[in-house]
């Protein structure tokens, strides 16, 4: 039945891992707290049940604008679906009572703070509720990253609805967070179900900040035409970097809180509509961003902590197709959001510190990004390589001597008596003659200038890699550095720290490897006829006004210009087309793949195993002739002879 169900109006022929699961606790009337990476399919969880059990779900999802993209979303599907909340006028609001009243809405999606009045609850008692979801479950908890005061009022649901299952969904939640939301709801023995954390699709790398402009626009460069966010620390940032960038001829809207609502709302659908490719913000911005197919997330400053990162990386590549998460950090962003946490008592969450700390480390580590994210939630990664992060990519390179660099810096922190920090140690070992430093008279340690030649950002990296590797340890308010037990170790050479040299990509193996995933989602498609695609689905969610990706998602784009349909049973085989979209437009998208192959000599109607490759068009012979040159360009060759 479930099956039938994500065949007929999703287009669906398989479940997604756990979906069945948690589908099942639904059906079963067990209270659930299901855990599932952004991408991994949470809404189904209960929209599928729903359907099959006739009675009317209701939904608490905490954003105005993620609830409008999630009923347009079901409404495109086929399924009766609404939303109460105060963008509705009275007439709309008395439209959507009748309907539950009369049974004719699957589901329903009510903002917390109204569910919790007086009136709605009355109002719902007299209801036959299926069951009630919460999304975004982890802001009941005050352990969360997002804790949200009106979502603690949920307590009262299972005492208000006696009997009534009660199922929680959410993308980052640690055991504290998933017990916790267990206990505040007062879940009655509640199936937990906990989805792997890795987004194996998601390509992580990491780098120290330099010329952060220049970083932000290499990433970009590499996705034209792409939809990518950048996130920035501080509202200046935010218009510092999107003023640069629209001087340079890239299109690209600011968003945070010091805009007026208006202009943070056009700015938010400018994007989500494909009219603005680029999204430049703070954190305030995402929450209610349920867009499939964004292919880039770049963060200019590191996030406050690993939830914050999972979750703001995450929003790329909801659609299972690669995509490119760079991070590029300062050590200074850890001090930046120590003084905002200690400044602003009101939000300071439980563990909010460990979870700075976790993150700076996290940033510092040369460990396979894809395992420490996933290790923080605790899980493991059975894959020996991700092939999917810069240290598994061999994009970094290690450095030659780690044992002799880690003991220079060792010595010279215990040269100083332990008490110091790491800025000072870097200027000690770099050999400057700082007037702290003179009249500390440090300038006659014998590790003074002992690493002259290298770079202080390289320096001071290195110091950050043994404190995260637990050689070094920072203590205090001014982050004094001190040597660990195992740093004693490292000093009398048992122990091998792993020290990071930021170098260029290397052409080995497995670049090549990265390479091929990239090639694998995009082979066989005919990208010309993608972008034509793309153009159809932009006009046609214009007069619908509603998101493109809520007409088809990149995963059917790229399908049905891979296989290129030409008949109403072919286009119904594509992932995502179910009854109704089949209906609604299956005629146009048809029309728009059979003229186009048509005028290129192209065939239709190709069998998945027999994909060819796509007609070399002039955009893609100018993609590979780019990719080639930026190769050599990267490899050290002067930009004439890259070009001749
Ligand atoms: P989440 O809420 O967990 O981030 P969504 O519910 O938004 O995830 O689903 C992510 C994407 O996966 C959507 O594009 C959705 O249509 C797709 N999806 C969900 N279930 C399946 C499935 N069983 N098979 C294929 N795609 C699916």
């Amino acid at each position: 039945m479930l099956k039938k169900m994500l065949q007929k109006y999703w287009g669906f022929d398989s479940f997604l891992p756990l979906q069945s699961e948690a589908m099942n606790c639904v059906l079963d009337g067990r209270d659930s707290v299901v855990v599932l990476p952004t991408g991994g399919g949470k809404s189904l969880c209960f929209q599928a049940p729903a359907l099959c059990m006739g009675n009317l779900a209701i939904v608490i999802s905490p954003l105005i604008s993620l609830m409008k993209d999630q009923v347009d979303s079901l409404k495109t599907c086929g399924i009766r679906a609404a939303y109460i909340n105060s963008t509705l006028s009275y007439e709309e609001r008395k439209q959507v009572a009748d309907d539950m009243r009369a049974g004719s809405l699957a589901l329903v999606y009510i903002a917390p703070e109204k569910l919790v009045q007086p009136r709605t609850i009355e109002f719902l008692s007299r209801l036959n509720i299926a069951f009630i979801a919460i999304d975004e479950a982890h802001c009941i908890s005050e352990w969360g990253h997002d804790f949200r005061p009106e979502y603690r009022k949920l307590g009262m649901l299972k005492k208000t609805f006696p009997g009534i299952a009660v199922h929680t969904y959410t993308a980052t939640a640690t055991e504290r967070v998933r017990l916790d939301i267990a206990d505040q709801l007062g879940l009655k023995k509640p199936e937990i179900l906990v989805g792997s954390f890795d987004r194996p699709n998601l390509i992580y790398k990491i780098k120290p900040k330099s010329d952060v402009l220049n970083q932000v626009i290499g990433v970009m460069d590499r996705h034209p035409g792409d939809s990518g966010i950048i996130y920035c620390i501080s509202r200046k940032e935010v218009d510092r970097i999107s003023n640069a960038l629209n001087k340079l001829g890239y299109h690209a809207l600011p968003y945070h809180a010091g805009m007026s609502d208006l202009d943070r709302k056009n700015n938010q659908e400018a994007f989500i509509e494909e009219k603005v490719e680029t999204i430049v913000a703070t954190v305030a911005f995402g929450m209610g961003i349920d867009k499939s197919n964004v292919r880039y997330v770049i963060h200019n400053g590191m996030p406050k902590s690993l939830e914050n990162y999972q979750q703001e990386s995450g929003r790329a590549g909801r659609d299972g197709l690669d995509a490119e998460c760079c991070l590029f950090y300062s050590n200074g962003d850890y001090n930046i959001w120590k003084r905002m946490l200690t400044a602003d008592k009101a939000q300071l969450r439980k563990g909010a510190f460990e979870s700075l700390k976790a993150m700076i480390n996290f940033c510092n580590s040369v460990i396979c990004r894809h395992q420490a994210l996933v290790q923080y939630f605790g899980q493991t990664l059975q894959k020996k390589s991700c092939n999917a992060c810069d240290v598994c990519l061999g994009l970094l390179d290690l450095a030659d001597d780690p044992v002799t660099i880690g003991q220079k810096i060792l010595s010279s922190v215990i040269r100083q008596e332990e008490r110091f920090g790491s800025d000072y140690t870097t200027l000690v070992l770099k050999g400057s003659n700082d007037k702290r430093i003179l009249q500390n008279r440090h300038d006659r340690l014998s590790t003074w200038g002992i690493l002259a030649n290298e770079d202080k950002r390289t320096i001071r990296g290195w110091t950050e890699q043994l404190v995260s590797q637990g050689y070094l340890e920072k203590n205090g308010e001014y982050n004094i550095l001190s040597v660990t037990p195992s740093g004693r170790r490292l000093l009398s050479g048992d122990a091998t720290p792993r020290l990071l040299k930021p170098a260029l990509p290397k052409s080995n193996s497995r670049t090549r490897n990265k390479a091929s995933i990239e090639a694998e989602s995009w082979e066989g498609v005919d990208r010309e006829l993608f972008e034509k695609l793309r153009v159809l689905r932009r006009n046609k969610a214009d007069k619908l006004n509603m998101p493109p990706f809520v007409v088809f998602g990149d995963v059917s784009l790229r399908a049905m210009a891979k296989y290129r349909p030409s008949t109403q049973e072919g286009f119904r085989m594509i992932k995502g087309v179910g009854d109704k979209k089949l209906n609604d437009y299956g005629q146009e998208f048809l029309e728009c793949i059979t003229l186009y192959c048509s005028a290129n000599g192209l065939s239709t109607d190709i069998i998945p195993e027999s994909v060819p490759p796509p007609k070399q068009s002039k955009s893609a012979d100018t993609i590979a002739t780019a990719l080639k040159s930026f190769k050599y360009f990267r490899e050290g060759m002067s930009i004439e002879d890259t070009a001749s």
